[in-house]
């Protein structure tokens, strides 16, 4: 390793590509920086997918309060003390963003704390201090993206979703997409009025058409009210502070909160990238080849800067393999098909590999086969609750190979994650076949799926 610069390598940006780049480059040897202008942890630790799973159990249980007297449970309605909620969460934050600082520590990094921006391919400055490295890796993130409607800054975004204060009694959510749907899941079942409104005609653009239109109508059912082809015109407040979202179909009046969930950009400002020669694509993410290597070949970006797959475990891949690039033999790389993926609603949806309208197209109609099972689950046999669930698998027929994998229903993440598994095995329909299921549980339907879903 060169001695001419401060460090081997200065990670900018201490989220979760950030902290696994630099620990992992550490551990190799190398001597690294890592820049951070807040909290240690990023999007996912601080105000993303933990605090968001923390209050995706808290909502769980009021379902489970509800659906409890079915089991022969009596007693008093619970009801949620928001601040006690908040100040735990607050807490095990706290306790992350001092774990994250542990690591780095105990691995060698050193951390610069400040907002950092490149001064040259090799320089970075962070408050006002110039370091030199001989790569530089971006890992900034990204932000929400609120578009600029009229009435734009009476809104919040998912970042102040933890935190509000007092407690949203009715909230709108614009957005349709995977923190539309899972803020309005969770608001609702934390206790608030919630309405979805969608510009367009369904749910979670992407994913298979039976779960876009399935968890629509379970949200439905759930109780949030869901309004497609619903395109926000203008949101206004009124004297009393209370918010008005309108738009060509009408208003929605006297909620407290309006959340915009229009999905994010990648975080490039401020970071002196066009002075330096980084390009970007028109999406605004930094542009990288195979190996995470921007415009300038001393400089890389990985996570949601440059990354087409905004998902944490995303992240922490292309950290280990660009690491094992810059620091190892490079044979890590990054498989992004076959990425298993969850989406917290409730109820859960969980899906791997090719949705049917995907497979159609690839493969031609005539090679794809529908296995499916709309159930209601044993628990709700006796809980009382109306809610459905929903198995799906997508198979080739020509090789009987399975191209996707679907389900809404609970613990779709868990359940999916080793489907994923023995999907990238290459599993056939037989092997699910074949396979003995555990029983009562839900996961065994996908392999008592008999007979092929007739068109609809
Ligand atoms: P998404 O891209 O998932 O969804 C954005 C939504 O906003 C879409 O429904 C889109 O509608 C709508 N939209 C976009 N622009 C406008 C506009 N100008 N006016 C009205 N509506 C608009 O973004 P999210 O913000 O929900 O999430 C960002 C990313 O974060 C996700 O893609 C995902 O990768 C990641 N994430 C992952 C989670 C998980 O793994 N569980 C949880 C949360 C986030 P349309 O469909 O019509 O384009």
């Amino acid at each position: 390793m060169t001695e001419r610069h401060d460090f081997d390598l200065l990670v900018i940006g201490g989220g979760s590509a950030g902290v696994r780049c630099a620990r992992m480059a550490a551990q190799r040897g190398a001597r690294v920086a890592l820049a951070e202008a807040a909290a240690l942890g990023g999007t996912c630790v601080n105000v993303g997918c933990i605090p968001k799973k923390l209050y995706s159990y808290a909502a769980g249980y009021a379902e489970a309060f509800v659906e409890s007297a079915g089991y022969g449970w009596d007693g008093p309605p619970p009801t949620l003390d928001w601040k006690r909620l908040k100040q735990a969460r607050a807490k095990e934050i706290g306790r992350l963003n001092g774990v994250y600082g542990n690591l780095l520590k105990a691995a060698g990094v050193t951390v610069l704390e400040g907002w950092a921006k490149l001064d040259g391919p090799h320089t970075v400055s962070v408050g006002g201090k110039r370091h030199s490295a001989r790569h530089i890796v971006l890992a900034t993130g990204g932000m929400p993206h609120v578009p600029d409607v009229p009435g734009r800054e009476f809104v919040v975004t998912s970042e102040q979703m933890f935190d509000l204060d007092p407690f949203p009694r009715r909230l709108v959510v614009v957005g349709g997409g995977y923190i539309a749907c899972e803020m309005a899941s969770i608001f609702h079942g934390l206790g608030a009025e919630v309405t979805l409104l969608q510009r367009g005609g369904g749910l979670l653009a992407g994913f298979d058409g039976d779960v876009r239109r399935f968890i629509a109508s379970e949200m439905g059912r759930a109780g949030v009210e869901v309004k497609l082809n619903w395109p926000v015109e203008a949101i206004t407040r009124h004297a009393d502070g209370s918010l008005c979202v309108t738009s060509a179909h009408g208003s929605i009046c006297d909620t407290d909160v309006v959340l915009y969930a229009t999905g994010r950009k990648p975080l490039t400002a401020g970071l002196g990238l066009e002075a330096v020669g980084v390009a970007l694509n028109d999406q605004g993410a930094v542009v990288v080849d195979a190996d995470y290597r921007s415009s300038v070949p001393s400089i890389f970006a990985i996570g949601d800067i440059s990354s087409s797959k905004q998902l944490t475990p995303v992240a922490l891949a292309e950290a280990m393999a660009l690491v094992d690039t810059l620091f190892g033999d490079g044979k890590r790389k990054v498989d992004y098909d076959l990425v298993p993926t969850a989406v917290f609603t409730h109820p859960n949806i969980g899906t791997v590999g090719l949705t049917e309208e995907q497979s159609r197209n690839e493969f031609g109609a005539d090679d794809v086969e529908i296995y499916r099972s709309d159930f209601r689950s044993l628990r709700h046999t006796l809980s009382g609750s109306q809610e459905r669930s929903l198995v799906k698998l997508v198979v080739r027929k020509s090789t009987d190979q399975v191209l996707g994998l679907h389900m809404v229903g609970p613990d779709a993440g868990e359940i999916v994650q080793g489907f994923a598994v023995a999907m990238r095995t290459g599993a056939t329909k037989a092997v699910f076949d074949s396979t003995i299921g555990v029983h009562p549980t839900f996961a065994e339907e996908f392999v008592t799926l008999r007979e092929p879903a007739v068109d609809d």
